[in-house]
């Protein structure tokens, strides 16, 4: 399924499976601004977007990071409009190879068709546009945001998914996460456009409070772990139960991991 909503300048293209044409499991969103297409969503809906930019301009595709549901319309686009990509050196190093999901992720996103992408720089410049590149590793090794420095439009990628996460990967670096959410803050955004399609708009207070929250949690989490307590004791008394998205995803985003992660080294 696939739905689209004008925000400003920015065309909000929300997609994901639907089993029975009304609901959909898991959105996810790509962005198009001035040209430059910002993810491609998943392995099911890749038809519906080339469908849905049939006849618009798009020059350029930019991939956040190498997840499934990003990358999953960057084989046919290129297919059908001869579309190339820009991506980090690591997100291409993945997305170019075939590579094992878990059930969830097959039954969720699909399989991507394997593609390629050149290595972006530090700034996309696009007809009247300029997109700074700003590295935020802390969803998975090469996502980046991208951010219109005229307009102070941020896109997120995965970084910022709500402001009080309580799951993680095991790839997910926390630490590395409250850097990325500083980093946005210094940024000063006017509007911020995430991956799982929630658009924020003067979201400086609403990062700052999740960078925060996070730096609470980490610092409660160490506080317990220097009493001894194990990451299942410290999850019990923080946050009372394992989230319901741990079996569903077998046990690959849980909050016990993301408890752990808190626990590695900075
Ligand atoms: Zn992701």
């Amino acid at each position: 399924m696939l739905k689209a909503t004008q925000v400003g300048d920015v065309t909000e293209i929300r997609m994901g499976r639907s089993l029975d044409g009304k609901t959909v499991l898991y959105w996810v969103a790509a962005y198009l601004i001035d040209g430059i297409l910002i993810d491609t969503g998943c392995d099911y809906s890749k038809k519906e977007l080339v469908g849905f930019l049939e006849g618009k301009r798009v020059s350029v595709i930019i991939n956040t990071h190498h997840h499934e549901d990003h990358v999953g319309g960057n084989g046919l686009l290129a297919q059908r409009f001869g579309l190339g990509a820009l991506a980090h050196p690591e997100t291409i190093r993945v997305m170019s190879r075939k590579y094992d999901l878990y059930p969830f992720e097959v039954e969720i996103w699909g399989y991507p068709d394997l593609s390629t992408a050149s290595p972006i720089g530090t700034v996309v410049k696009e007809g009247g546009i300029s997109l700074r590149v700003i590295e935020t590793p802390g969803h998975c090794k090469g996502h980046i945001s991208l951010f219109e420095e005229k307009r102070r439009i941020l896109f997120s990628g995965d970084i910022w998914v709500g402001e009080r996460p309580k799951t993680a990967r095991v790839e997910e670096d926390v630490h590395q996460l409250i850097s990325d959410l500083r980093k946005f803050e210094e940024l000063k955004p006017k509007i911020m456009f995430a991956s799982l399609g929630k658009v924020v708009a003067e979201p400086q207070q609403v990062i700052e409070r999740t960078r925060v929250y996070l730096e609470e949690t980490r610092d409660e989490i160490r506080r317990l772990h220097s009493k001894g307590k194990s990451s299942e004791q410290i999850l019990e008394e923080l946050f009372e139960r394992e989230s319901v998205l741990a079996p569903a995803t077998q046990y690959q985003l849980s909050t016990k991991i993301f408890i752990e992660s808190f626990l590695r080294d900075t």
